[in-house]
């Protein structure tokens, strides 16, 4: 759909944010088990992106920034232009023409790393590198050749709150991956790694302890789904509306199906129709959902959307009903 494909590549270089998220959905295809993020000014100086996976041979590392003719990206002066690019294959091009690159890489078992450097778009040698195995991705000063975007950028604190948001909607789905942040050279975030992902370990890193306090341990099974992670009790009165994570086959979407489900069955047992706090996983098969709707907006569609929100509905009741004694 060329429609779905402009607006993804659009998003791939939109802000600090995204430019964060293709790095570390990278390092997570590379296999990382720990990734550190290091920020300065809310992205918009400095993001550094370290990974321990599985590494890029030094050949390689030319066509992963090379997709495309960079010239033409290197004078980019409007928007548009880079809504033309594509989206898969595309994002370290897309980044390196837009900010001032440079990729480190040494793969396991190689005596040493190897790095290419990117100057908005222009490609450097490929040069050996100290580097500990896996892979450092650096995007300095991005946009800085596109003023009509850098222009658009938010304030540090804007930017950098986009960052976390998404960093802690990927901590909860990867509690298996050790994740440290850090801002203008101060430690701000760290993510246990948590291989047994049903402890709550990652619960309290991502959102709290008070918040891990007052939470009801959800898991069910039947029709084909399940419904497993951690709803707000009842007493829990802090939740806002961006408390409110939902996952489907692991990948964090908004669905107003769902999120109407979990509200009804709060509302109905507990009369009250505050926003209530959740972490939910819906698990079901892969056929019976879309996750490719709209990319760009996390949004997912099902085949039998009254099945899922009565699942959710009935668990929620349930277990909601077991606290109003
Ligand atoms: P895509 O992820 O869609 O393949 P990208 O532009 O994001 O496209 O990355 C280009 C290629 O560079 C990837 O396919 C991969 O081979 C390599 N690569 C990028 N980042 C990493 C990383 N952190 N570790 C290992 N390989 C990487
Ligand atoms: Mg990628």
């Amino acid at each position: 759909d060329v429609l779905v494909n402009q607006i993804a590549a659009g998003e791939v270089v939109e802000r600090p944010a995204s430019v964060v998220k293709e790095l570390v959905e990278n390092a997570l295809d590379a296999g990382a088990s720990r990734i550190d993020i290091d920020l300065e000014e809310g992205g918009a100086r400095l993001i550094r992106v370290r990974d321990d996976g599985g590494g890029i041979a030094a050949a390689e590392l030319p066509v992963a920034v090379q997709r495309h003719a960079t010239s033409k990206i290197a004078s980019l002066e409007d928007l548009e232009a880079v809504a033309t690019l594509g989206f898969r294959g595309e994002a370290l091009p897309s980044i390196a023409s837009v900010s001032r690159f440079r990729i480190a890489s040494r793969r396991n078992g190689d005596d040493n790393g190897n790095a290419l450097q990117v100057e908005g778009g222009r490609v450097g040698e490929v040069a050996p590198s100290a580097q500990p195995q896996g892979t450092t991705v650096e995007v300095r000063e991005l946009f800085y050749n596109v003023p009509a975007r850098r222009r658009f950028l938010r304030a540090e604190r804007t930017e950098l709150g986009h960052i976390e948001e998404w960093l802690r909607t990927l901590a909860l789905a990867r509690p298996d991956v050790e994740v440290r942040i850090s801002h203008n050279g101060k430690p701000l975030r760290r993510y246990r790694g948590d291989s047994a992902s049903e402890t709550g370990a990652r619960l309290v890193d991502a959102l709290g302890e008070e918040f891990s306090r007052n939470v009801l341990r959800i898991d069910h099974a039947g029709a084909g789904l399940r419904l497993h992670g951690w709803i707000a009790q009842p007493s829990y009165n802090r939740a806002s509306a961006d408390q409110q994570y939902l996952f489907v086959n692991g990948r964090g979407v908004r669905d107003r199906n769902v999120a109407h489900a979990v509200r009804q069955a709060y509302s109905d047992v507990l009369f009250h129709g505050r926003h209530p706090a959740y972490v939910l996983f819906l698990e079901l098969d892969p056929r019976a959902v879309d996750v490719n709707v709209h990319p760009a907006k996390h949004e997912v569609r099902f085949r039998d959307s009254r099945l899922v929100h009565d699942f959710v509905y009935r668990t929620l009741q349930e277990a909601l009903s077991g606290t109003r004694a």
